[in-house]
């Protein structure tokens, strides 16, 4: 399912209703943005706050429309995940991903992760741990580099399912994060069980901080938990100094957030932030 031809569009037969044919405009444009090449890849830095080094960078995905410009993914990865190009889509953005830091490597940046968020389609997909191993065996990047993401709540849809397929990945020395953490229901009990480095603190608790009493004592606790469960913790959306000052007394490992940056697209990246960052 790599490549996605010219001959793979479909056509409108005038039986179609009109949520059919609404869907099946979505999917070929999709499709047709993934033909020619119009989704970019911003990387957005984790900083670990102690000591203010770059430790990964999570790859954030973008649809650069010819006509409507810059498109979210929070606008597209849901169609995208409605109509299953997610597999090909997110397919392309593990491999450019991987790719590009081993690319910064072999130029001589220090090496640091890149971190690659996975629907759940994709999660769900039953070959994929063996996909992921040919992806670090094409790109040559070693897996003490790539770090995946899944949110909570698809973690906890179907535990067992997840602890397998985490428990392969980590295998290969893949790192593993529990993205919104906070938003989902865990069961602390499966949490434990999962193979989990990192949990990341959802973005709405930090950014109500300033005003919402019970946000301090959830992020203290989520904090506290993680650092039990051997887990490094990375706050998300980290926009204030106070935000910071306050995950950096509670002991918060890493923040990722438009304090220090937002997304970039590469050669911003670069030129802000990775040449500062090799010694
Ligand atoms: P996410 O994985 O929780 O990503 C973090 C989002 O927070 C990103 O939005 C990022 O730009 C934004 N953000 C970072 N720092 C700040 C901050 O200080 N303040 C605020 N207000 N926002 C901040 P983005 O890039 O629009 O992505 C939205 C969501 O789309 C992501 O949420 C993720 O769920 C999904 N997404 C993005 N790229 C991909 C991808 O490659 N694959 C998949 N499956 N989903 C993706
Ligand atoms: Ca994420
Ligand atoms: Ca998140
Ligand atoms: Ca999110």
């Amino acid at each position: 399912a790599k490549e996605m031809g010219r001959n793979n569009y479909q056509f409108y037969t005038p039986t179609m209703n009109a949520q059919t044919l609404r869907r099946f405009e979505l999917e070929n444009n999709l499709r047709r943005a993934l033909d020619r090449k119009e989704f970019v890849i911003y990387y957005q830095p984790q900083v670990e706050i102690h000591t203010g080094k770059i430790v990964g960078v999570e790859a954030l995905i973008r649809w650069q429309h010819p006509q409507r410009g810059m498109i979210s993914p929070a606008e597209f990865i849901p169609m995208a995940e409605e109509t299953g190009l997610i597999i090909p889509i997110g397919e392309w953005i593990l491999r450019r991903a991987c790719a590009q830091n081993k690319a910064w490597q072999d130029r001589g940046f220090s090496p640091m992760r890149v971190t690659v968020n996975l629907s759940a389609r994709q999660f769900l997909q039953p070959h994929l741990p063996q996909y992921i191993s040919n992806v670090l065996e094409d790109t040559g990047l070693g897996p003490q580099w790539l770090e995946l993401e899944i949110t909570e709540s698809l973690a906890m849809k179907d535990v067992a399912f997840t602890e397998k397929t985490l428990i392969e990945l980590r295998k290969m020395g893949i790192t593993l994060a529990i993205d919104d953490f906070g938003t989902g229901y865990s069961s602390l009990n499966y949490l434990k069980r999962l193979p989990i480095d990192i949990l990341k603190i959802d973005r709405s608790f930090i950014h109500d901080l300033n005003t919402e009493s019970d946000d301090v004592a959830i992020i203290s606790a989520i904090i506290t938990l993680g650092h039990n469960l051997k887990m490094k913790v990375v706050a998300e959306g980290v926009e204030t100094k106070e935000q910071l000052m306050f995950l950096r007394q509670q002991q918060c490992d890493l923040m990722q957030g438009y304090l220090f940056t937002k997304p970039l697209p590469v050669r911003e990246l670069e030129q802000k932030y990775l040449s500062n960052n090799t010694k």
